[in-house]
């Protein structure tokens, strides 16, 4: 039997949607579990999903968890600024760090700083069961997943186990990243799993001297992908020092300047969101036309 047949073959359980046959990951209390995903690393995923999942907290105001699935380079707790190791409850489940405002877990957190992280393809599996079903999430609005850059076995079943709401997919203008942009769309697309929508991420550098911007990694390929595949196109975020500068300091852009033109871009794209699970909700069935 064909690979993909077995993929697709799936049943419609609550709000996600899972794999016939494969173990589900849904969580009691979680409302929407929502991928941040890229086909390339490095174009801004994580940044991303961290920007969105606070803009969703404290402008949205809705309890939102936020789950380190890069198990291959977990940024998260520098980037969330997230000290020690989770807690584990009575029950014998980890208790997710809290920081600004967002339930976080990550595998970052649970293996030492400079270890190498060899994951097998299994593996990757028991530890994205250990941070779901494994974790007192509590009752949450929204569970953003930064999930492994790439299309491969191990995002293929990690969205159709997570029984995801949506997927958002980051790329940056460049030809490259959009392709591999695309890869990522049809790839949820396969399992099923509708997508919330394409941003581009480190869109133009605006001169501080001058104030024009430079397209360096080109100008508007991401809302023409978008345009040409029948996605929606949420938004564009600059390149900008202090959206690195905030990560890399573990205070994210958002919350270190609330009011600044890039925090307004987050806090658009987490209400766009917050429209497409809602449209998704109003009607399971609704599955626009993709283009692949
Ligand atoms: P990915 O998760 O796709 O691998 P990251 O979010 O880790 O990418 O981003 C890669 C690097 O680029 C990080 O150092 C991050 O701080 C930086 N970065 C991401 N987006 C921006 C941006 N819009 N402006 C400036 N730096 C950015």
């Amino acid at each position: 039997m064909n690979r993909f047949f077995r993929v697709t073959t799936r049943k419609i359980v609550g709000r996600g949607y899972a794999a016939v046959g494969s173990k589900s990951l849904r969580i009691e209390g979680v409302k929407d579990i929502i991928a941040v995903a890229s086909g390339k690393g490095g174009v801004g995923k994580s940044t991303t999903a961290v920007n969105l999942a606070v803009s969703l907290a404290n402008k949205c105001q809705l309890s939102v968890g936020l789950l380190d699935a890069d198990v291959y380079g977990p940024s998260i707790p520098t980037m969330m600024k997230l000290h020690g190791k989770p807690e584990v409850s009575k029950v014998n489940k980890m208790i997710p760090i809290e920081n600004h405002g967002v339930k976080c877990i990550s595998m970052g957190s649970l293996v030492e700083k400079d270890a190498p992280i060899v994951w097998r393809g299994p593996m990757v599996m028991k530890a994205l069961e250990q941070m779901t079903r494994g974790v007192e999430w509590g009752q949450l609005d929204i569970l953003v997943v930064d999930m492994p850059p790439g299309t491969g076995d191990a995002q293929i079943s990690m969205s159709q186990r997570l029984q995801l709401s949506g997927a958002l997919i980051v790329s940056t203008p460049q030809d490259v990243a959009l392709m591999d942009a695309r890869r990522g769309v049809k790839m949820f697309s396969k399992v099923s799993v509708p997508i919330l929508g394409l941003i581009e991420n480190m869109s133009y550098f605006k001169c501080p001297h001058c104030s024009e911007p430079s397209y360096i990694f080109g100008k508007g390929g991401a809302r023409k992908t978008a345009d040409e595949m029948g996605l929606g196109f949420v938004g564009e975020i600059p390149l900008e020092e202090g959206i690195r500068s905030g990560s890399d300091e573990g205070v994210p852009v958002v919350v270190s300047h609330p009011n600044s033109a890039v925090s307004k871009a987050y806090g658009d794209v987490a209400d766009k969101i917050i429209s497409r699970l809602q449209e998704l909700a109003a009607d399971q069935h609704f599955r626009p036309e993709i283009t692949l």
